[in-house]
């Protein structure tokens, strides 16, 4: 009886596919393996052991597991349970989940290599000129060659078919090769041969000073160190001896030397400093969760800002590691800071591994290796990405700032919520998530509220820092009387110049990055746009062009308007560039330092910026919401939030809930102990109760006010929204196929169909694009709707116009 196996393969199409195992495999084949399965015509790729079974599918050509990888899973039962999860919920294909998850490094690639027949001189058969030039080039290089160097070489793109026929005439074969990625970091080492003794090796270097001080040199590092080897790279380093000496010692056999794997995780023994001692307040909040936590699986951690939740985690964790369990602390990318890494660290040591997107590759496969080895890590802290760990015995996830939105993966496939992923993962290893935040987000305090997960607050700041003070300033009113003429209001500059004077310094969050987000045709009113995004450009000043921020297309600043040739293109508004331009020019002595994504490509600059501002370097901050992360400074007196509006105008029904939280937050950096900070915020409409709630720290308030409106136009908590997303080069096709499948959808859906509609954004990188929202209520069956998607997408594809439609979903947006 033979046996099958559904494997997963990394590519976005069927969930996944039956092969035959092999006699050879039947014994050790098991869930989980990596193994190689051809594909297509002549490709192979790495997939992963879904299910081993006896069920012989119906349909016929069937093809055999090429060979197994692993002797032990590469992937666990739970994580397999998480993708499946994953591709379900978030209607995204097995193998995005798969190519998300694995690093890149443990999945392996085919290549063609092409070779000459041996009795190549025997065939009789006609060649075409190219057919001659391949065998002959063949016959030069007397070993088979990659396809792709054939190409280059012979200076032509299109080989394969005169490849395929000089396959069929007999006269090459096409072998496929499978190389591995992931190599093991090896170092070379040197050691004194056995055979040899000081007194020995002295007879044996007579006559070689240079040699037998060399091997004094060894044999003392060895006595002093007590080790048994030496790297070679130090040995070298300082020059005292040449490679040659060391070879020849090598060729007497006096010394021998080997290679020994040195892994790339840099574990430096690390000084563990103990928990600090939590104050009262914290050490009821910490009782309180342990508390939730024998009833419920999901607690909410709601502590202002500097009221110390991260002391409360790190003894949430060390209970969980005591008890055997490992961890998993997820940070949003910019909250993920050194500040925050080392005081881990210093409480966890070598227990616990980073993981976030500037690892590099290798790197993210050692870790990997590393957590399904013997001796796993016992904490990850990391970005959304780390859900994929494989975790063996999670006991505990802590999701810190549970209301970043960059939880969200919006792209590429899987767009999946790192926060609802994470629960779920926490869900399958029976284990308990903490999630914190100042400002919870209006879902999450929402379900803590109904009692689907406990609440527990920290109401009192560290050391009774006092919270700031917080004073609007009317914008319009300031510019109507003629008192306001820059970005900054005289009250603003008032405190900026007192806290200067008085050393202490200054944030100020402005939620656009540029200099002025548009040019304006002073005659004409004409914008540039990009021309493949529906976008109006941002000026950048610095590199003096105009920029895409959906494609990061970048344009030439024309003077005059290429449209009506006569007017002159003029800034319109302000970003975070042209607002440090004009705080330096205003406070001359201080230094001003920006960041926001332009200033922080690099993979340390941000880092650079943010150490030079806490320790003083710089005294003005001048940033996106990148400045509002998870960032604990001691001398800032004033924040500075410019154009608030801006913040809250965002036509998306999260836009209030985004806007308080960002200033709320932001808020939160200022201040220190025994004297309140103080925050400014300027906006040209004061008069929106949102800035009430933000001003008096009203969260509860603010929460109310939002659920009524939540409730009323039919939005999450009430409401789960799915976003259909069809793509196409031509426009015509893609609102046809968007009507067509709305239409099929509202005959089973009726009203929870919305649209279709052209976003915002109606063209991205040459794609013209349609919408359809779902609004389901949320008792509505999850599989049923997903099953209605999915066999409704199969129909718009049938007609042969629309099948080559780009078409995702976004769920829970
Ligand atoms: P949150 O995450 O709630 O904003 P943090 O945990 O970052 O607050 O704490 C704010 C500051 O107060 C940090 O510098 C931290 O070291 C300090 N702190 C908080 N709790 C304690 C404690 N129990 N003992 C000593 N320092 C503390
Ligand atoms: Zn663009």
């Amino acid at each position: 009886m033979s046996l099958f196996a559904d494997v997963i393969l990394p590519l976005a199409l069927a969930d996944s596919y039956t092969y035959e195992v092999p006699k050879e495999l039947e014994n050790t084949i098991q869930i989980g393996h990596r193994v190689i399965v051809p594909f297509g015509k002549s490709k192979f790729y790495t997939a992963i052991v879904l299910r081993v079974h006896k069920n012989r599918p119906d349909h016929i050509a069937l093809k055999e597991i090429h060979s197994q990888l692993d002797s032990n899973p590469i992937v666990n039962q739970h994580q397999l349970k998480l993708w499946q999860w994953i591709s379900f919920y978030y209607i995204a294909p097995m193998g995005d989940v798969y190519n998300a998850a694995l690093p890149a490094q443990l999945k392996l690639e085919s290549k063609a290599y092409v070779s000459l027949s041996s009795n190549y001189g025997e065939i009789d058969t006609q060649l075409s000129p190219t057919e001659l030039e391949i065998v002959n080039y063949l016959q030069e290089c007397k070993r088979p060659q990659q396809i792709s160097e054939l190409s280059r070489d012979l200076n032509n793109k299109n080989l394969h078919s005169h490849i395929n026929a000089l396959t069929a005439k007999k006269v090459v074969s096409v072998t496929q090769t499978i190389n591995p990625k992931y190599k093991e970091r090896t170092e070379k080492y040197i050691c004194i041969h056995s055979q040899f003794n000081e007194s020995t090796a002295q007879e044996a270097l007579k006559g070689a000073p240079k040699q037998w001080e060399l091997y004094q040199f060894v044999s003392g590092f060895l006595k002093k160190n007590n080790v048994t080897s030496i790297s070679r790279k130090s040995l070298l380093a300082d020059g005292t001896f040449t490679t040659s000496i060391l070879t020849t010692l090598i060729n007497k056999n006096v010394l021998d030397q080997f290679e020994m794997s040195n892994s790339r995780l840099n574990e430096k023994a690390i000084h563990i400093d103990y928990a600090k001692e939590l104050t009262p307040h914290q050490q009821e909040a910490y009782e309180e969760v342990k508390k939730v936590f024998k009833e419920k699986d999901v607690c909410l951690l709601h502590g202002i800002t500097s009221s110390g939740k991260t002391e409360v985690y790190i003894q949430l964790m060390k209970d969980a590691i005591e008890r055997g369990e490992q961890v998993l602390y997820l940070l949003p990318e910019i909250a993920l800071t050194t500040q925050l890494t080392n005081r881990l660290k210093a409480a966890f040591g070598n227990d616990l591994a980073i993981y976030h997107s500037k690892i590099n590759d290798n790197v993210r496969a050692e870790i990997w290796l590393k957590m399904i080895s013997d001796n796993p890590y016992k904490i990850i802290i990391g970005v959304r990405s780390s859900i994929f760990m494989p975790f063996d015995n999670l006991g505990l996830i802590i999701i810190d700032e549970e209301h970043d939105q960059s939880y969200r993966q919006t792209d590429p496939s899987p767009r999946y919520h790192g926060k609802n992923t994470a629960i779920m993962y926490a869900h399958f290893q029976k284990a308990k998530t903490l999630l914190g935040s100042a400002t919870p987000a209006i879902e999450s305090y929402y379900n803590a509220l109904s009692g689907k997960y406990g609440l527990v607050s920290l109401t009192e700041r560290y050391e009774n820092m006092a919270l700031p003070t917080i004073t609007l300033v009317d914008t319009k009113d300031l510019r109507r009387r003629k008192i306001m003429k820059s970005l900054l209001s005289p009250l603003l500059m008032e405190q900026m110049q007192e806290a200067l004077a008085n050393k202490q310094q200054v944030i100020l969050f402005r939620n656009r990055r540029g200099f002025a987000p548009i040019l304006e045709c002073n005659s004409c009113g004409y914008t540039p746009k990009c021309k493949d995004c529906d976008v109006t450009l941002t000026y950048h000043k610095y590199q003096n062009r105009l920029k895409c921020h959906y494609c990061d297309a970048s344009y030439p600043v024309a003077k005059e308007c290429p449209e009506c040739n006569e007017g002159t293109l003029q800034h319109l508004g302000s970003g975070t560039e042209q607002l440090a331009e004009e705080v330096s020019t205003l406070f001359p002595d201080a230094v001003v330092a920006r960041m926001d994504t332009d200033t922080t490509r690099g993979a340390t600059s941000y880092e650079q910026i943010l150490n030079d501002f806490s320790q003083g370097k710089s005294q003005i901050l001048v940033g996106t919401k990148m400045v509002s992360k998870g960032l604990d400074f001691d001398n800032v007196r004033v924040v500075g939030i410019i154009q608030a509006d801006s913040l809250l105008n965002f036509p998306n029904f999260r836009s209030h809930e985004d806007g308080f939280q960002m200033i709320t937050q932001a808020s939160g950096r200022s201040g220190r102990k025994g004297e309140a900070g103080r925050v400014i915020i300027q906006t040209s409409n004061p008069n929106q109760p949102i800035f009430d709630y933000i001003k008096n720290n009203d969260f509860n308030n603010f929460f109310n006010a939002q659920l009524t409106e939540r409730n009323m136009f039919k939005y999450p908590p009430f409401y789960r929204l799915i976003v259909i997303k069809l793509r196409y080069k031509y426009e015509n096709n893609v609102a046809q196929a968007a009507d067509y499948f709305a239409m099929l959808l509202k005959n089973t859906l009726g009203e929870r169909v919305l649209g279709p509609a052209i976003p915002a954004v109606g063209r991205v990188q040459q794609y013209y694009i349609r919408e359809i929202l779902l609004k389901m209520e949320m008792g509505y069956p999850v599989a049923q709707v997903r099953n209605i998607l999915k066999q409704y997408e199969g129909t718009v594809r049938q007609r042969s116009k629309f099948k080559y439609i780009r078409i995702h979903y976004e769920v829970d947006i």
